[in-house]
């Protein structure tokens, strides 16, 4: 009896140990007898479920320990009454792992539960225990990591990879309904200079503002996407004809052409559309992007701020450029690529002034390439830079050879691209071949376009002035075509302007093109400039020019793009006949 008596009171006092350190853990217990009634609940059980312990003991589990599958939804199967038909005595059961718990409030929360059967020493079992915890703020965090990795941190907007799943699914819908969808490229125009010149927090807020107004301009079933950089795109996921996506593009033109402020600046930006449908273009998510992002290249070359569609002849053209590209990358260390050189002549005397180095490329399979068909490429995948500083170097070693052989100083112009132009090492270069060489530098001419120039006017004027102070002679190429501001045409420290042989070439035909080729003339020489007008192809051509005062020319009509021992002779010969005649 006195046993018995210690015995009861060692187990109570055992239950009471039991029961401080479970009200002192984080974890929620609850347990119950072998018919599911409640028979004890610890503190943060008693929180969690809004139930005391006194109230509880007796009821259903159900009752206190309400759970349903997801917000909303369904109630969860009884788990206990499972576990203990089936003696899981040594098995933990976790399988709801996204449950939520009602408490009697009504309030929610996620919580993660295991459910264990107990069994008394016979081995029978007489009830289980539920143990369980909030994991509402790890759902919500791996919710927002969820979203964090399908969503650009910028714009909120789905990124790449979101994107090309909901165009998947789109594609598997439109082909279940016999529909059409159509997939837009949006691409920033000189979305760089932007960023350079104003900094990248205002280039960010206007990422902000264009994905803004991108997605005022869909609908709500369609989705933006930012893919990177500048490049947005857009999947509309209904379109019944080619006309509906014309329709939105035009309409995403127009709203992104306004304004925006940023930081009570004005900033205007134009976009370039390029247009891909299912199932015309493409039957997966990669081809239609590819192709919307072919046709918004198109739209670039195309003068900017406008829109295509894809065209299958488009993509052969890429496939063609893809194949130059990849030959040109060999083509510098295969000695593929050479100058020709075409002279300038003094337009009253006839003396050749200069000439200047083109370049050409003899491709092993293709024959002869003229620069229209590469320099493009060469600039777009950054191999201008190495081919440049090549013919820089060789038309420099000419200019050497032609004065080592007694045929005097013939001075040299060469052609300088916007990513030549704008590349660090520039100017060292350019240093570096006039030293190794010894050509002085008044005698190297480099010729920059007017477009090259103005897109970044105030960078061009740096670097032209550094250059100037090295003492190289500096041209404005395509004069004419590029519009230049007044004010920079002043500001740039130029030596000539090269007038476009598309004027020149009008001048005996157009009377308007002869009115403002005689201004540019004048334009030239007031601003102290030489003025150099290329394409000269006619007699009548030449008189007008020598008329007008045009201090020099260049063009057929005295003589083509030659190789250098043609121009050998074409210097040691002259060629003044052509001119005093
Ligand atoms: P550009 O600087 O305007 O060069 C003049 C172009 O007009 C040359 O074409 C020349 O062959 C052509 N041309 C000369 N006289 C006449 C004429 O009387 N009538 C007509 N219709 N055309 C004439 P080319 O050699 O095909 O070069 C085209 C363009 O490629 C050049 O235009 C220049 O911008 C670029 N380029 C050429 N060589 C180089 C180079 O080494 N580096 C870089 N970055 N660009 C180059
Ligand atoms: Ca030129």
């Amino acid at each position: 009896m006195m046993m018995d008596k210690r015995a009861t009171e060692a187990m109570v006092l055992e239950n009471e140990v039991a029961n401080v350190t479970l009200d002192s853990i984080g974890e929620a217990v609850l347990r119950t007898d072998v018919q599911g009634k409640v028979t004890y609940l610890n503190r943060k059980a008693e929180e969690m479920t809004g139930w005391r312990r006194e109230e509880a003991r007796g009821r259903p589990m159900a009752d206190v320990l309400r759970l349903i599958e997801s917000v909303g939804g369904p109630a969860v199967g009884n788990a206990v009454g499972i576990a203990i038909q089936e003696d899981r005595a040594t098995k933990e059961t976790a399988e709801c792992t996204n449950c939520v718990l009602v408490r009697r409030d009504g309030f929610q929360c996620g919580i993660e539960r295991k459910v264990t059967a107990i069994q008394d020493q016979d081995g029978s079992v007489t009830g289980a225990v539920v143990a369980f915890h909030d994991v509402s703020a790890a759902r919500a965090k791996s919710l927002e990591m969820s979203h964090l990795a399908e969503h650009d941190a910028l714009t909120d907007l789905p990124n790449r990879v979101l994107f090309k799943d909901r165009l998947t699914q789109a594609i598997a819908l439109a082909e279940r309904q016999g529909k059409q969808l159509a997939v837009m490229f949006v691409d920033l125009d000189h979305f760089k200079k932007i960023n350079d010149s104003l900094g990248h927090d205002v280039g960010d807020k206007l990422l902000q503002s264009v994905a803004g107004r991108l997605i005022a301009c869909v609908r709500r079933s369609d989705t933006v996407s930012r893919l990177g950089g500048d490049e947005f795109v857009v999947l509309l996921a209904q379109v019944e004809h080619a006309e509906d996506a014309a329709y939105s593009a035009r309409k995403i033109l127009r709203t992104l052409a306004a304004p925006h402020i940023i930081d009570n600046k004005s900033l205007d930006i134009n976009v370039s559309i390029g247009v891909s449908t299912y199932p015309n273009d493409g039957e997966d998510a990669e081809g239609l992007i590819n192709r919307a992002d072919n046709a918004m290249y198109e739209a670039k070359e195309h003068g900017r701020n406008n829109c295509r569609f894809f065209r299958h002849e488009m993509h052969a053209r890429l496939a063609e450029r893809q194949s130059l590209e990849a030959d040109l990358r060999c083509a510098l260390g295969r000695n593929e690529l050479l100058l020709h050189y075409q002279p300038k002549l003094n337009l009253q005397t006839g003396e050749i002034t200069g000439v200047e180095a083109l370049i050409r490329w003899l491709h092993p399979q293709r024959g002869m390439i003229y620069p229209a068909q590469f320099v493009s490429i060469a600039e777009d995948c950054g191999l201008i830079v190495p081919i440049g500083q090549w013919v820089l170097l060789e038309a420099c070693k000419q200019a050497q050879t032609w004065r080592d052989s007694g045929l005097g100083v013939v001075p040299l112009s060469v052609n300088v691209s916007a990513a030549e132009f704008g590349a660090k090492d520039f100017l060292s270069g350019v240093r570096a071949v006039l030293i190794a060489t010894g050509v002085e530098p008044q005698h190297l001419e480099l010729e920059l376009t007017e477009s090259v120039l103005m897109r970044d006017a105030e960078a061009a004027v740096v670097n032209l002035l550094k250059l100037k102070a090295m003492g190289v002679q500096l041209a404005i190429d395509d004069f004419g075509t590029g519009y230049s501001s007044f004010t920079y045409l002043r500001r740039f420290p130029s030596d000539a302007l090269k007038l476009h042989q598309s004027f020149v070439q009008e001048i005996t035909a157009d009377p308007a093109d002869a009115a403002i080729v005689s201004a540019m003339i004048n334009l030239g020489r007031s601003l102290k400039q030489r003025v150099i007008a290329e394409g000269v192809e006619t007699r009548a051509q030449l008189k007008f020019l020598q008329l007008h005062g045009c201090g020099e020319g260049q063009g057929y009509y005295f003589s083509p793009p030659v190789v250098a021992e043609q121009a050998t002779k074409l210097v040691e010969d002259g060629i003044q006949a052509r001119v005093v005649h």
